[in-house]
């Protein structure tokens, strides 16, 4: 290499094939070690990696590598979220069969992670469109369809026009699909679901109890599952003797309020309720318009409430006073009873309503003074309210609920937000769910020993909507696992979160062909330590697989009630303000960073720029000075070769002042790395102070006479420098740390080696600065040894020539001295 940079290509690729060739990070379970485990959210094979996707990869990696200097058998492995619609339609366009393109993309992004040197146990590579992988999943559904954890309903759904499938609640985002971004519309549809509502309030009460998660991400789960305590209780239609109408409130203590109440369109007894031929039409006319809207829409914020006052009316049940009913598109069938009584004094929804229908709103909490909003939620005294009347919200609850069960009329009632995991997909690239429609039968799971249910090769994918599936005979014709006559198979495929719920387990023993993972392996890794990934997944994957690994723990398969012990997530990679991604055509790719700068440049560049949960923005300037830098410690080490190999291991006992500074400067940069990763992952701090360590140990050459320089002290400090310096260093930067480590003549890999710990003794400081006030004014500083003697630094501060004017002719009162603080001095004329 003739340029100014040190010979990265040579380096590394000669480590990565070392490290390959021995084997280093390929782990077994061994009890007599600690265990780490340490995961980054495995990739969707899409295509190509960029440097958007390496920050996740350079964290892992950082963190597997000092877990591994801390002396932890470290599970760090890697494989691929392989179903999906990419795949799917990319066949569409380019004709090219979806496990072709799958498994190239996966050849071409494996051979990338590997020119980076990141530190895989690559024997442990899984792809899950593989069916000795989803073979497991299947025996899973159908172990969870006999315990009623999945089932299949029609109902409405999301329905995503131009992924031609049907989305999960958590797969919408502000009405839109997750992936295309497309208007989803609701459609009625028979498909499956996973019960993962039977989790909410286990899913809920452990969010209190995984501290090594982000707040937010804790939040984000907290408020999806949504859970609400309050009542449930019946409305009497008014003149209908027979007929009531259930509704459910968070807000018993409003009841005197109740302005109007509310069914949901669809809600099954408006049919009874309404019963005037014309009536009855405007219903219908009224379904119809909301039909046309998603949930998502229908309970949006910002949009007018649609309507339809209907002739019945309710009794409310504290005042027997009869309110109107409406059918209103802001009531959902799905939450609660798909019925409401109304309160605009205490809802913000039912003001706007009551305000865009003529309805009375009639407060029942005292207002703050000053208030001049419209609903009040908040706490105060009830008013208006008959026998609540003067009781604080909390007690007024609880006293409403009496009254509600001990007239017979309600009970006490949980809701919660979350529904069900919507899981089937009219589409092909996923795994095939495991059921058949027998005539004889009815609706049959396939028998294990049929599994895996295969995706078959053979398919013609257009795209224009039904499941490919059920156009392939020779899947769908089948024989019944139960009576053995014909039977047709279930075309739809399961949503790939399902794949992604356990990857991490089957990580553990990925080669285990009895059963999804083995156990004792998995017991043995099992939780993850440490998982890392984007906060786009906050109430997607990391909500599915916290369901069901409680699913596989109450199936008795594993004992964990958590998969993942610790989240950290990312920020992303921003370049010319958006974030990095081929869809923008902003993307910087990993192999042009690799061949123009080296694969440790462009790690150390995206772990230094930003605090790892912070967003990162791109900069030339900052990729050629994190080159420069490691330049420089590459120009360093390698001028000093022959010094650091021939000084002795350890520096002498007793050092000069200049030998003592620079060693305390080498044991808290030993402190201030460690605790910078261990404590808030402040990666970028702690490279800032290997940075500085760097320009110390260049000052300290520099200084050194040439008679210092001989000195086998002078040695042995920059031998310890230079060799905490590529302790520090290496996780970040592995390559070029590791053939300076062996450039330093050491046979044995510097990732086999115990990261340093700080000696106490070295970060002593010998002398510290004690403030001298007279009467209240600084008047002198003092350098001290620490710990001196009272007495001693009374003289030092009563003899030191900037203090003796203010004490001269004057009667000293008092000396107080703070050890190795202060010495105050008040006098007396
Ligand atoms: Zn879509
Ligand atoms: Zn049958």
């Amino acid at each position: 290499m003739s340029t100014d940079r040190y010979p990265f290509r040579e380096i590394e690729a000669k480590w990565q094939r070392t490290w390959e060739e021995m084997k280093q990070f390929r782990v077994q379970e061994d009890p007599s070690r600690p265990k780490f485990y340490c995961l980054e959210m495995f990739p969707y094979p899409s295509g190509r990696i960029h440097m958007g996707h390496v920050r996740v990869y350079a964290i892992g990696d950082l963190l597997a590598r000092y877990k591994w200097m801390r002396g932890y058998n470290v599970l760090h492995p890697m494989g691929w979220d392989a179903f999906g619609l990419p795949a799917e339609n990319a066949a569409i366009e380019h004709g090219v069969h979806p496990v072709i393109w799958t498994y190239e993309n996966i050849d071409y992004m494996r051979s990338q992670l590997q020119k980076m040197g990141i530190s895989y146990d690559w024997d442990r590579e899984v792809a899950t469109c593989d069916p000795t992988y989803y073979k497991w999943e299947q025996l899973i559904f159908i172990k969870m369809l006999e315990r009623g954890l999945a089932y299949r309903k029609r109902s409405t759904v999301n329905w995503c026009p131009s992924c031609q499938t049907v989305l999960a609640n958590e797969q919408v985002e502000d009405g839109r699909c997750w992936r295309c971004n497309s208007e989803v519309m609701p459609r009625e549809i028979d498909s499956w679901f996973f019960k993962i509502t039977a989790y909410a309030e286990e899913l809920l009460a452990w969010c209190d109890r995984l501290p090594g998660w982000p707040e937010r991400v804790l939040t984000m789960q907290r408020n999806w599952i949504g859970k609400s305590e309050g009542a449930e209780f019946d409305l009497k239609v008014d003149g209908q003797p027979d007929l009531s109408i259930r509704v459910f409130t968070t807000r018993p203590d409003t009841v005197f309020g109740m302005a109007y109440a509310v069914l949901a369109p669809e809600h099954p007894l408006v049919d009874r309720v309404v019963r005037d031929p014309a009536e009855r039409e405007a219903v219908a006319r009224f379904r119809a318009e909301v039909s046309r809207q998603s949930e998502i829409e229908r309970t949006a914020a910002d949009r007018p409430k649609r309507g339809l006052r209907l002739s019945a009316k309710v009794v409310n049940p504290f005042t027997n006073t009869p309110v109107p009913l409406f059918l209103a598109d802001y009531v959902l069938m799905g939450y609660g009873t798909g019925a409401i009584m109304a309160v605009p004094g205490e809802d913000e929804r039912d003001w706007e309503f009551a305000e865009q229908h003529g309805l009375p709103i009639i407060e029942t909490v005292q207002r703050p003074d000053g208030w001049t909003g419209k609903a009040y939620t908040g706490d105060g005294v009830k008013i208006n309210s008959g026998f609540l009347d003067g009781l604080a919200v909390a007690e007024a609850k609880r006293r409403a609920t009496d009254w509600l069960v001990s007239h017979g009329v309600g009970i006490g009632k949980v809701n919660y937000r979350l529904r069900d995991w919507g899981i089937s997909r009219q589409r092909y690239w996923g795994a095939p769910i495991p059921v058949l429609y027998c005539d004889k039968d009815g609706m049959v799971p396939e028998a294990e020993k049929n599994l895996p249910v295969a995706l078959p090769r053979d398919v013609q994918l257009s795209g224009k909507g039904g499941s490919p599936l059920a156009s392939v005979a020779s899947f769908v014709n089948a024989t019944c696992p139960k009576c053995g006559g014909p039977a047709k198979r279930e075309t739809d495929t399961m949503d790939t979160f399902v794949e992604s719920s356990w990857y991490f387990l089957r990580y553990c023993s990925p080669r285990y062909d009895t059963g999804m993972f083995e156990a004792n392996a998995a017991a043995y890794w099992m939780p993850v330590d440490q998982y890392i990934g984007g906060i786009e997944h906050a109430v997607l994957h990391l909500l599915y697989a916290r369901f069901y690994t409680k699913v596989l723990r109450d199936l008795g398969l594993t004992k964990i009630d958590e998969p993942f012990m610790a989240l950290l997530s990312q920020g992303m990679v921003i370049k010319d303000g958006a974030k990095m991604s081929k869809s923008k055509g902003n993307v910087v790719s990993d192999d042009y960073v690799r061949e123009k700068y080296g694969a440790d440049t462009g790690r150390l560049f995206e772990l230094f720029a930003a605090p790892p949960e912070k967003d990162l923005e791109w900069n030339d300037q900052g990729i050629e000075g994190a080159s420069r830098f490691l330049n420089r410690v590459w120009r360093f080490v390698i001028a000093h070769l022959d010094e650091i190999k021939a000084a002795p291991a350890a520096a002498p006992a007793s050092l000069s002042d200049a030998g003592r500074a620079f060693r305390r400067t080498i044991h808290e940069t030993i402190q201030r790395v460690t605790d910078d990763i261990e404590r808030e992952f402040h990666f970028n701090t702690a490279i800032a102070a290997i940075m500085e360590l760097v320009n110390a140990l260049q000052a300290f050459e520099a200084a050194a006479g040439d008679g210092a320089r001989t000195t086998p002290e002078h040695a042995a400090l920059m031998r310890e420098a230079v060799e905490t310096t590529l302790h520090l260093l290496g996780p970040f930067c592995p390559h070029v740390t590791e053939e300076l480590w062996e450039q330093l003549g050491h046979r044995e890999s510097l990732f086999k080696q115990r990261w340093p710990v700080a000696d106490p003794a070295a970060l002593q400081k010998t002398e510290v600065t004690v403030v001298v006030q007279v009467d209240g004014k600084v008047r002198g500083r003092l350098q001290v040894g620490v710990d001196a003697a009272d007495d001693q630094v009374r003289q030092l501060a009563l003899g030191d020539d900037r203090v003796k004017p203010w004490v001269e002719r004057r009667r000293i009162e008092k000396v107080v001295v703070v050890p190795n603080r202060l010495v105050n001095i008040v006098t007396r004329a």
